[in-house]
Parts: C-alpha cells; structure tokens; sequence
C-alpha cells in the first residue's frame, strides 16, 4: 500500500456511523487498530439512534440470566422456520443465519465488556412465536437509558435524537396509554414522570431507545479514541487491482484520500430516502412514508453496485403501516415528529380493523409490520389498497390512544376539516365518505363482529399468536384483539405502507464480506446493516431484525479484518 496515494491512513476504515459502525470500531480498537468512521450528516448514530434501538439477539446472555428457556438449536430451529423460508433471498443462507446465531451472543458479551448497559425487554415476543422454535418471551436486547450529559460538551449535540422524546423505556410506554384503566399504567406514568422531574434537578438529559444506544456506544468509541467525524461523506473507494485500499470523502472543503490498512467497513443505510430507488425496486411505496433519517439515500449501495456486488432483496423493505395526520406529512429527520402517527400498535386492539378500497378486510392486523405492508403491496396488485381504510367505532375512540391523542380526548378540528379523519354515525354513511360499497363493508363487520362475539377471528387467526395478544390491549380479558366495531359514531383514516429502512443490498458472506456476483469476496471490502441483503431475508422474525444483524455482522467484519476471527462458511 503506498501511503503517498493517501491524505491519511487508518487501519479500519468505517463508511457511516449505523449500528454496526461503533461496534466494528470498539473491536478494531480493543484490538489496538486505528479506526475512524466517516459520517455523511452532521449528526452521529443514523437511524439507529432515531429507532427503537432494540436489538433481537437470540440466545443471549440475559436470557440465561432470567432463566428463559433457549438453546442454540431451538433459535436454528426458529431461524430456518422463518428466514429460512425466504425465497430469492441471497442475503440469507444456512451459513449465514448460523453465522449471526454463533456471533450476536458474542457480540453482546463483548458491549458488555465495553461496559455498554444493555438488559432484555422481559416480555416482548418474537413475531411468529407459534413456528418452531419461537419464544413467547422473546430475544430482546436494549440498552438502558442514557444521559446525554454523560458525552463530552461537543459531542451531546451531535448526537441524533430518538423519536421518543422522553424519559423512559420502551416496555415502561407501553403500559402508558393504559393509565386510566390499570394500576401498572399509573406506576409506568408516575416512574416517568418522577424521572423526568428529577432529572431536572440533577442536570441529566436522558434520552431513551435507539438514541440510548447509540449514545453509550459513541461515549465508549470516543472513550476507546475512535476518530469519528461528521460532515464527512463518502463519495468513492480507492482500489489497487479489485481490492479496496481506501475511500474519498471531503475535509476542509476539499477532496481527502483516506487509506484502509486492513479494510472498509460499508455501514451507511439503505436507500429509504430515494425515490428513483423506490420506484424501481419497491413500487407503490413513498419517501414520503418513512420514517429513517436524511442520510438514507442509497448511493453507497449504487457505488458498490458500480463495483460489481452482487445484490439481495432490494424489493423488500421493513413496512410501517402509517396514517398520517394533516400537518405532520414531512416525517425527515426530527425526533419529535413520528408522535402523531398512527399504526404498528393500534391496529391490533380491539374495536378496528382494515379494509381495501373495496371494503372487504384482508389480513390479520396483528401481523408483524414488515408483513402487514407486505400483505398491504401484494394486494394492492389484485385490489387497489393503497391506501387501505383503518376503520374504528367510538369504543375504540373511548379506549386507546388515537395518532398521540389520548382515549376519550377531542380530536382536534382540521383533522376532520381535510377530510383525512371521516366520522359518521352509521356505517353506510361512513362508507359513503371513504366511497367504499355500504352494503360490502357492512357484511365485512358483520362478519368480523360475529366472530369477535365468538371470540375467535375464524378469517385471519387475529389473537392466536402471543404477539397479537402483546399487541393487543394489555389490559383486556378474554382475546384482547378483538373487540366488536358496533357502537357509532364510527371513524376511518387512510393507511399506507410506510417504512422504518429498506431491507435489500449488497450480498455478503459469513465474514461480512461484500461479495461479487460470482460469489468471490471484494477484498478489503465488508458491509453491514441495510446496505446490505438482510440475513433475515423476507422475514422479520422478531423485534431488532434489523438493528441486530447490523451490530453483529460489524462486529465479525471488524474481527475478520483485524485477523481475529473467521468464521467458517
Ligand atoms: C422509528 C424507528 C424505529 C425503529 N426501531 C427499530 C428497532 O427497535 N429495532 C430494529 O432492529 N430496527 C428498528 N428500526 C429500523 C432500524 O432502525 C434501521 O433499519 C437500522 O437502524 C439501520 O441501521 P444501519 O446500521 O443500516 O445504519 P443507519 O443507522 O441507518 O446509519 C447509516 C449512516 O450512514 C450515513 N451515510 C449514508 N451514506 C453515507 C456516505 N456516503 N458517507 C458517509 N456516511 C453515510 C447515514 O447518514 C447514516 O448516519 C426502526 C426505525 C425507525 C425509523
């Protein structure tokens, strides 16, 4: 390598600062390697830090330590009943699922070393827990919450904000929204609230979710002198034959070669963001409708493309079922924005369904998101169905939380004046407004209120899964999905497919390596997250599919690299 070709060289090299990137630099460094991340956007974390930051991690150690039931072979079993079923899926193979099994409980062993606080969600079930090897009490890791005041002064504000902006943990908002009706809704609220009272007085700035972890990680990067520097896209590699020995990016306003010793790691997002990309490989779907960060854009994915990388599963992507109130379209970028959407959590409680442009209800709403839009784009190429109708009745209204409004509370006026929110108080009237036949969505509840009074949806199976009934209301008896649509007025909005990532890329092997379409390995090249195929395939099998993979395979990338570790295909 002739460093006169180079402004700079480093060791490892990192292209964006996703989820694997922090990981892969903490390893690089734990070994005494030079690492530095480049980062496009002037914030650190990607979507990641944006996201749930949940990450699914099958036999990890905090299962063992609460004495969940799990073994290798029941999370192999789980893996091939879901992932493995994917068909045309080259991001996933038996070497590589049983590449990220070996792998993920390593890696989580290894943040913990790096003094990274991580904990399992104690009840947050896989998405098909009724396959074979599926877990009812799931394989959930997330961090603790993190004061941001914890990072050097310069560095707080660089930090990409979550979209949940306050002080408290996924499994504590979940119980929220039930505070009028359960005692265990009151405590989460008032734990919260004391939390964030206290934090006033102390000086801390929590910060929950995905923005947890990625701060943890970025104060144990800087901790461990990882060179991270934002506004630094890059736009190319430097090669030496076919093998990659670099990257331009900018500084100073100015181009700026940096040399790769022992290689680049490629962690830069996927293509959410772009629309050319969309249309051709996710067709009726919209930039419009996601919910990952600016930096999304899809041209490290094209570059490599240019390279000769072979590529996976670029029609897939992680569906988020959305509907989206007047005022709130534009969802780039800000933390708060996401808090008056409705969708991934309320279509699965009693006292709503969805419904075509015909009127007629086609899927189990408790799905996984992934395969609820799925479900969502299939059927639109038979029935138009994007958008689909979200159709409630006013026990819904009385009950939950409605796109961030609290049960019971007044809707506010211009969402009935766009016309987005329809109410009417008969269900032919309410066909009428959404211009669906009365006579079809009237036989649709019809028949969803017969079963719900029989207590089991017959069609769809909504309420059979322990991830139906998670999704469900909390505090419910009997089936807590299912509730009659009977009691008027009754309501509808529009509901598209949105997305929180796409979920196709670059197709790497067990060593995270990007391959060529004839299967060889690019060297010096690694790439993980979604630029890459996912190694779920066309499943997302439970909660963190994406962030998950994302840490684990960075993790082995940087391992590979540094020579200390390969793991056999
Ligand atoms: C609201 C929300 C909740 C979610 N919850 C979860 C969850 O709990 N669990 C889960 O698994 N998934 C979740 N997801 C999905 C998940 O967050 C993303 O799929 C995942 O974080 C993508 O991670 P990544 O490692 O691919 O990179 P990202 O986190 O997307 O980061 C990529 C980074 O690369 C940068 N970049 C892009 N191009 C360049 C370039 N040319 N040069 C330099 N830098 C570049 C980008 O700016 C970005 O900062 C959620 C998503 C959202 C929006």
């Amino acid at each position: 390598m002739d460093a006169e070709q180079f402004d700079e060289v480093f060791d490892f090299v990192v292209v964006g600062s996703g989820g694997g990137s922090m990981c892969a630099a903490l390893m690089m460094r734990s070994l005494d390697k030079s690492v530095v991340i480049l980062e496009k956007t002037d914030l650190v974390g990607g979507t990641t830090a944006r996201s749930g930051g949940v990450m699914w991690i099958p036999n990890n150690r905090f299962m063992a330590e609460d004495g969940v039931e799990e073994s290798y072979e029941k999370a192999s079993a789980y893996m091939e009943a879901t992932a493995g079923q994917s068909e045309d899926a080259p991001g996933t193979s038996p070497e590589r699922r049983a590449a990220y099994l070996r792998e993920g409980p390593k890696m989580v062993d290894f943040l913990v070393k790096q003094g990274i606080k991580l904990r399992r969600i104690p009840y947050y079930p896989d998405y098909y827990d009724d396959r074979a090897g599926g877990s009812a009490p799931g394989r959930t890791v997330v961090a603790e919450l993190f004061n941001v005041n914890e990072l050097p002064k310069e560095w707080a504000s660089k930090l990409r904000p979550n979209f949940l902006q306050l002080a408290g943990a996924l499994d504590e908002f979940f119980w929220i929204p039930t505070f009028k009706r359960s005692w265990k809704g009151k405590k989460m609220l008032a734990t919260v609230m004391f939390r964030a009272f206290t934090a006033k007085l102390t000086g801390k700035h929590w910060v929950t979710a995905g923005a947890a972890l990625q701060g943890r990680m970025l104060k144990a990067a800087l901790r461990e002198k990882v060179d991270i520097r934002v506004n630094s896209a890059v736009k190319s590699f430097i090669m030496e034959g076919d093998a990659v020995k670099g990257v331009v990016t900018t500084k100073n306003g100015r181009e700026w070669r940096v040399g790769a010793k022992l290689g680049v790691l490629v962690n830069a997002g996927g293509f959410s963001q772009n629309q050319e990309m969309r249309d051709k490989y996710l067709p009726n779907t919209s930039t419009k409708w996601t919910a990952t960060t600016p930096g999304d854009t899809g041209e490290m994915i094209r570059e490599l493309m240019s390279m000769g990388a072979a590529t996976g599963q670029l029609d897939e992507m992680v569906g988020n079922q959305m509907s989206i109130p007047p005022g709130r379209e534009n969802l780039n970028g800000n933390g708060l924005e996401l808090g008056g959407i409705g969708g991934q959590m309320d279509l699965a409680k009693p006292h709503a369904i969805l419904v075509d442009q015909s009127g007629v209800r086609y899927m189990n709403e408790g799905g996984s998101y992934m395969e609820f839009c799925m479900t969502m784009r299939q059927h639109h190429l038979k029935v138009p169905a994007i958008p689909s109708w979200w159709i409630m009745d006013q026990q819904f209204m009385d009950t939950y939380m409605f796109c961030g409004t609290l049960p019971g509370s007044k809707k506010p006026k211009e969402w009935y004046e766009s016309g987005w929110l329809k109410k009417a108080d008969t269900v032919a009237e309410l066909a009428a407004l959404c211009k669906l036949d009365p006579a079809v969505l009237k036989s649709t509840l019809d028949r969803f209120n017969t079963d719900v009074r029989a207590g089991r949806d017959t069609e769809f199976h909504r309420g059979d899964r322990a991830y139906d009934k998670w999704l469900g209301d909390a505090v419910a008896k009997g089936n807590p999905t299912l509730g009659t649509l009977e009691k008027g007025p009754f309501y509808a909005v529009p509901m598209v497919p949105g997305d929180v990532g796409s979920y196709g890329g670059v197709v790497c092997d067990t060593n995270a390596r990007v391959l060529k379409e004839d299967g060889t390995p690019i060297p010096g090249l690694y790439a993980t997250g979604t630029t890459t195929a996912s190694v779920m395939g066309r499943y997302y099998p439970g909660a963190g599919s994406s962030i998950g993979p994302s840490f684990t395979f960075g993790y082995v990338a940087a391992k590979h690299a540094a020579n200390a570790g390969n793991i056999a295909g």
